[in-house]
C-alpha cells in the first residue's frame, strides 16, 4: 500500500472499509434478516464501497445477529472487485472464514488483558498462540487462496475496565502480532477514548517498531464526538484506510445516545469535499441508508450529511477526477 505523505489532499485516495454489517449489527439486539444484509451489501457496493467487513465467525450462541456470516460471505464474494472482510476471535473461526472464502481476516487482540479475558476469555499469550495457528493455517493454503491476516489492536486508546492503556504495551503487542505471522496490524479505538493528538502519537509509536507498511488503517468510534477529528488526524499523519459504518449503526450500552463507528456518509462527504477520492458516490450511499432504514425501522441512524443534503454546487473529488 502506498503512503501519499507530503502530497496535497487533492491527490489522495482513501480506502473506506464499511464495518456496519459486523460492528454495527453485533452492537444492536435486533437480528437483521439475511436478505436485508445482502441488500445492504449490494447497495454499498453499488455506491462504490470496495471493502466491507460482512460479519464475524463466532458461535451463534454468542452473537445470533451474525449467525449467517458464511452465507453472507458467499454472497459478497460474488460481487466483482469487493474485498470481503470478516472478524474471527479464534482458530475455529479462522477455519470457517477460510472455508467460506473471506479475502481478509481480522483477529482482535485487546491490549487491555482484562478486556481480552472478558471479551474472548483468553490471555495475551493464549491469543498470540491462536494467531500463530491461524497464520500457519493460511500459509498452508495455495497462494491465491490465502486471505490477508490483520491483527487488530483493540482498546489501544484506553479501556473501560483498566482505564489508561500504556503506549509501550500497544507497541509490544504490535510487534508480537507481526512475529506471530500477521500481514499487518490495525489500531482500534474500541471505547471511543481517542483524541487527535493521541492518534498521531500512537500511530508514530507503532510505526517506529513495526514499520509504516505494517500499519495502514484505524478503527474509530464516535462515542465522544471526536470520530471525524480523529479520522483527519490519522489521514494527516499518513494512514490510508479508515473503518466506518453506515448511519453510525451500533452504539455503546455504557454511553446512551452515543453512535457506534464513525458515520460513513459524513466521512465520505468530508473527504470528497477536501478533494480526497474515496471512489464512493454519496447519492448511492444515501440510497444504501434507505435500505438500512427500511430493514431496521426502529434503530436510530446517525449522521448529519444525509439529513442536510449535499451543498448546492457540490462536486465530489471522485466525480471531478472521473471526468478528467
Ligand atoms: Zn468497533
Amino acid at each position: 500500500m502506498s503512503h501519499p505523505i507530503g502530497n496535497p489532499d487533492s491527490d489522495r485516495q482513501v480506502l473506506i472499509s464499511e464495518v456496519g454489517p459486523r460492528d454495527g449489527l453485533q452492537s444492536i439486539s435486533r437480528i437483521m434478516p439475511t436478505a436485508a444484509k445482502k441488500a445492504w451489501i449490494d447497495a454499498a457496493a453499488a455506491a462504490g464501497v470496495t471493502e466491507i467487513e460482512v460479519g464475524s465467525f463466532v458461535p451463534a450462541s454468542v452473537l445470533p445477529q451474525l449467525a449467517d456470516t458464511a452465507e453472507i460471505v458467499a454472497h459478497a464474494r460474488a460481487i466483482p472487485g469487493l474485498t470481503v472482510a470478516v472478524l474471527v476471535p479464534n482458530f475455529k473461526g479462522a477455519e470457517a472464514a477460510v472455508a467460506a472464502g473471506a479475502h481478509k481476516i481480522t483477529v482482535p487482540l485487546s491490549v487491555s488483558e482484562s478486556h481480552s479475558l472478558r471479551n474472548v476469555r483468553r490471555t495475551h499469550a493464549q491469543m498470540l498462540q491462536e494467531v500463530q495457528r491461524i497464520a500457519a493455517l493460511i500459509r498452508g493454503l495455495p497462494s491465491e487462496q490465502r486471505p490477508h491476516l490483520e491483527g487488530g489492536l483493540s482498546t489501544a486508546f484506553g479501556c473501560t475496565i483498566e482505564g489508561v492503556v500504556p503506549e509501550r504495551r500497544v507497541m509490544e503487542l504490535a510487534v508480537a502480532l507481526m512475529e506471530a505471522g500477521c500481514d499487518e496490524v490495525g489500531l482500534s479505538d474500541t471505547t471511543g477514548y481517542a483524541h487527535p493528538a493521541q492518534v498521531r502519537r500512537l500511530v508514530r509509536a507503532v510505526w517506529s517498531v513495526v514499520g509504516r507498511d505494517q500499519l495502514t488503517g484505524i478503527h474509530l468510534h464516535n462515542t465522544r464526538g471526536l470520530g471525524l477529528a480523529n479520522a483527519l488526524a490519522a489521514l494527516d499523519i499518513g494512514l490510508t484506510t479508515l473503518d466506518a459504518s453506515l448511519g453510525g449503526l451500533g452504539g455503546c450500552p455504557f454511553a446512551p445516545g452515543a453512535s457506534g463507528n464513525i458515520v460513513t456518509e459524513d466521512l465520505v462527504f468530508m473527504l470528497e469535499a477536501m478533494g480526497m477520492r474515496t471512489g464512493i458516490d454519496l447519492e448511492g450511499l444515501f440510497r444504501c441508508r434507505e435500505v438500512l432504514a427500511q430493514a431496521l425501522p426502529d434503530e436510530p441512524l446517525y449522521g448529519m450529511t444525509p439529513l442536510a443534503g449535499l451543498p448546492k454546487g457540490f462536486v465530489p473529488a471522485t466525480a471531478s477526477r472521473a471526468t478528467v
